[in-house]
């Protein structure tokens, strides 16, 4: 097993511009002290070029927090996967629950955003994860089935390197509710046995699966000793630099 852990910061719809290339210098100082493991950050739009231009030396990562299908064309209100990898983006997040849930993306959409950014040379972190409805009527491995199998479809194996999986239930998003390390790990290890049968044991070994949903410093620990929990999607606790170093830092 080959899993190098990445922690990886979503500051959805905040922070200045100035205050994102401040906050990134500060996570790629921590992330130069830890080489075992890639650290992310995804910042709006409209702070990518400066952050880029802040920490393009560095081993932080840079990630879109969503990416158009499309080269270019009229797509009023997109980014084109060749608009950020000329910034230096190189992962984009697809299929987060804000994305489906108050703008309503389909699995399709999802899927398309997905073959668009490998397509691009942008790695995707591809978002899948239950209601809290769908998970008290016992639905939550048919729904994370559907939506993988859905947001992957056409996803050659020799592409799946690329891809980073990550496992947020939507009840625990923002709400300071995690789910605990046992239900985290027990829908990690379905998601690796899903992508075994619809491709191979080998590469599921290897991909990446992210837990996000109310991270923070004090559940980290635990949750990253799962073996199937290969890193962290982190929503608020990533917008303060302590407190996402302290996840970063995992023990
Ligand atoms: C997220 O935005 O993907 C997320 C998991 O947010 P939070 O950590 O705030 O729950």
């Amino acid at each position: 097993m080959n899993r190098r852990p990445l922690i990886a910061g979503n500051w959805k719809m905040y922070l200045s511009v100035a205050e994102s290339v401040r906050l990134a210098q500060a996570v790629a100082a921590t992330s130069a002290t830890c080489p075992d493991l890639d650290v992310m950050v995804a910042p709006a739009f409209t702070s990518l070029a400066k952050v880029c231009e802040a920490v393009g030396n560095t081993s932080l990562k840079v990630a879109a927090q969503n990416v158009a299908w499309a080269k270019e064309g009229a797509f009023t209100g997109e980014i084109a996967p060749p608009m950020l990898t000329d910034l230096g983006v190189r992962l984009a997040i697809v299929g987060h629950s804000e994305r489906r849930q108050i703008f309503g993306e389909s699995d399709a959409m999802i899927n398309r955003r997905l073959l668009g950014a490998l397509a691009g040379g942008l790695q995707p972190v591809f978002c899948v994860g239950e209601t809290l409805e769908e998970r008290e009527a016992d639905r939550t491995f048919s729904v994370l089935e559907h939506q993988v199998r859905q947001g992957l479809q056409g996803v050659t194996k020799e592409e799946m390197p690329q891809v980073v999986l990550a496992y947020e239930p939507v009840w625990a998003i923002g709400t300071g509710k995690t789910a605990t390390k046992e239900q985290a790990q027990e829908a990690h290890a379905f998601l690796r046995r899903l992508l075994a049968e619809t491709y191979e044991k080998n590469i599921a070994e290897d991909v990446r699966i992210l837990y996000g949903g109310s991270v923070k410093p004090d559940n980290i620990d635990s949750l990253m000793a799962q073996p199937d929990i290969d890193g962290a999607l982190v929503g608020g606790a990533a917008l303060k630099a302590e407190s996402f170093e302290r996840i970063i830092r995992f023990q």
